[in-house]
């Protein structure tokens, strides 16, 4: 009998995970994928920032590889039935090991943005994710933009960034030393951290403001 050759397992809290943002776009989507975070840090026991995603994958069998791309690629991913070429695994996600810690981090939460978002249970997926993103296509640029709300979502989870900020608040803070803790207690870049309030704000902030509550 001919075995069937199949994907590594998938939680069902990531088939949900699917099930509820699927055709969902721009803030529709943020706001979803911000709710349905909370069940991603729940299954992995994530009690506090920061949120290791590494330990995540792991948990999502995904297999973690540290390479050396010459085409600046910062990293690439693969859920698939078989093994890709040369690569022993068919669930991986590998990162350029020239990068800091803290793209290192940001690239694994980007490609489990697509794990998330993009993958199904039946379909091989592979994607690379280059340094910039030049000459995409619409469709593809739109799935990279919603792998990044994806990756800001999980590394600065609500949970935890709400009452971060509401407590610099009231010690009425800056923008910009908010945004240094931001960076070091969630580890990630400042600009990630930036891009992260304003978009939750819905503006942009100076360094020189004072930081305010999040909606
Ligand atoms: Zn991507």
């Amino acid at each position: 009998m001919d075995r069937i050759a199949t994907k590594r397992p998938t939680p069902e809290y990531v088939r949900r995970f699917r099930g509820r943002v699927e055709g969902l776009r721009g803030s529709e989507l943020q706001k979803k994928i911000d709710a349905e975070i909370n069940t991603i840090l729940d299954k992995n026991n994530v009690k506090k920032a920061p949120v290791f995603v590494p330990e995540i994958a792991e948990s999502l069998l995904f297999d973690l590889f540290f390479t050396q791309f010459n085409d600046g690629t910062i990293g690439d991913m693969a859920d698939t039935v078989e093994n890709m070429g040369g690569i022993d695994s068919n669930r991986y996600i590998r990162v350029e090991k020239r990068c800091d810690n803290l793209r290192s981090f940001g690239t694994i939460a980007h490609e489990l943005g697509h794990f998330f978002i993009h993958c199904n249970d039946a379909d091989a997926f592979y994607e690379r994710k280059p340094l910039f993103l030049l000459d995409v296509s619409p469709d593809d640029k739109e799935k990279e933009e919603q792998a990044d709300l994806f990756k800001d979502s999980l590394q600065m989870p609500l949970r935890f960034l709400k009452p971060f900020i509401k407590e610099r608040c009231a010690l009425r803070r800056t923008w910009r030393s908010v945004l240094q803790d931001i960076k070091d207690e969630f580890l990630v870049p400042r600009h990630t951290a930036r891009a992260r309030i304003e978009s939750l704000l819905h503006k942009a902030v100076c360094d020189d403001m004072l930081c305010e509550e999040l909606p």
